[in-house]
């Protein structure tokens, strides 16, 4: 099955108060899929936190436990993808059929579903489906139901229905256990001190926190030297330092375009069309709060325009911020993106 990763498996899921009862719901759900109140499950936490592994840990569990039922992992991403290829292709009834024969579906980050109504509007069908033929659904978010901008009300009243359980950042003890169970897989050699080390630091997310320890065993096999208490001090402040990256015009026009699911040639272009004009007033916005350039090249970048049109597309984008709330939730959630990368 090439959706599922088998590596992420409950085994190696470290339990700690952060992740309890996420984690046990999760295993309720994997011995009796679509037969207790917990569906939808919906897994929710911020980048890093072990949502897709634990999800994957459902499905792979059953897998094993219940060989005949279907099981499909999917992103919110790739879901949009095969959703906008379907349109263009003509074969939406394949792709309804496809999706209304599974028995356990994972949808994994619908955070990303805002801004796509098509897709939601689809998504929502298919949820219905599958619930009420008794099938499990297990979808994970960055934000809990109530939170999600962005989404359409009915569809997160659905959301609602089952179980919402969080993953939260691991306190330091967790922490250290994860990176113990992590070095027993890979089998690395590392001091307790090191380790104590390095949970002590890297305490945002347990994906910051394998990078650090993949970015020690790098440093260690790079100079030859073993991994002890002064490598990991002195990558530790490599490790920081590589994290801020500049943020180019051509990055936020990328990111706006596909939130908003429009062509990026199009922000260019001279169209008035009203889903157009909104990606590339926002695209402005974030260009004048995030990058270094001037009006004039903001201006000129996106499509050989002056500078009070800047002005102007900044000074709607900020009105519309404190008017419109759904409006907020797009800017702020495509800002979020800006800083992940
Ligand atoms: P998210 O989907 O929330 O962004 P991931 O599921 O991709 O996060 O997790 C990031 C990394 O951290 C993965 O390699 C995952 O295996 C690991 N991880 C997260 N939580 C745990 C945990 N409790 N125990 C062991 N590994 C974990
Ligand atoms: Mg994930």
């Amino acid at each position: 099955d090439p959706q599922l990763n088998r590596q992420y498996t409950f085994e190696n899921f470290v339990e700690g108060d952060c992740n309890r009862l996420a984690r046990s719901a999760g295993y309720a759900v994997a011995a009796k899929p679509g037969g207790t109140s917990f569906n939808p499950l919906m897994i929710y936490g911020g980048v890093g936190l072990g949502k897709t592994h634990l999800a994957q840990a459902i499905g792979n569990e059953i897998k094993r436990t219940l060989p005949d039922k279907l099981v499909l992992y999917v992103s919110c991403e790739k879901f949009t993808q095969q959703f906008v290829d379907a349109l263009k292709h003509n074969n939406i009834n394949d792709f309804v059929n496809f999706y209304q024969a599974i028995d356990v579906l994972i949808m994994d980050d619908v955070h990303n579903f805002a801004g796509k109504e098509k897709t939601q509007d689809f998504f929502f069908h298919i949820f219905n489906h599958l619930h009420q033929s008794g099938k499990q659904l297990i979808i994970t978010s960055d934000k809990a139901p109530k939170d999600l901008a962005g989404l359409e009300e009915r569809l997160l009243s659905r959301f609602k229905w089952g179980l919402s359980a969080d993953l939260q950042i691991p306190d330091l003890e967790t922490r250290m256990a994860i990176l113990k169970n992590k070095t027993y897989q890979d089998g690395i050699d590392l001091g307790d001190d090191v380790i104590e080390y390095v949970a002590h630091n890297i305490d945002n997310n347990v994906r910051e926190l394998e990078g650090a320890m993949v970015s020690l065993l790098a440093q260690s096999t790079l100079n030859r030297k073993e991994i002890d208490l002064n490598l990991a001090k002195q990558m530790l402040k490599n490790f920081v330092k590589n994290s801020s990256k500049e943020i180019s015009m051509e990055y936020i026009q990328s990111l706006v375009c596909e939130y908003f699911e429009v062509p990026i040639e199009m922000v260019k272009s001279q169209t008035r069309k009203r889903e157009i004009v909104q990606a590339r007033q926002i695209s402005m916005y974030l260009a004048k709060a995030h990058t270094k350039s001037s009006l004039k090249s903001i201006g000129s970048f996106f499509g050989g325009r002056d500078h009070s049109t800047v002005i102007y597309a900044c000074q709607t984008v900020e009105d519309l911020i404190d008017t419109d709330k759904k409006f907020k939730g797009y800017v702020a959630d495509i800002q979020k993106k800006l800083k992940m990368s």
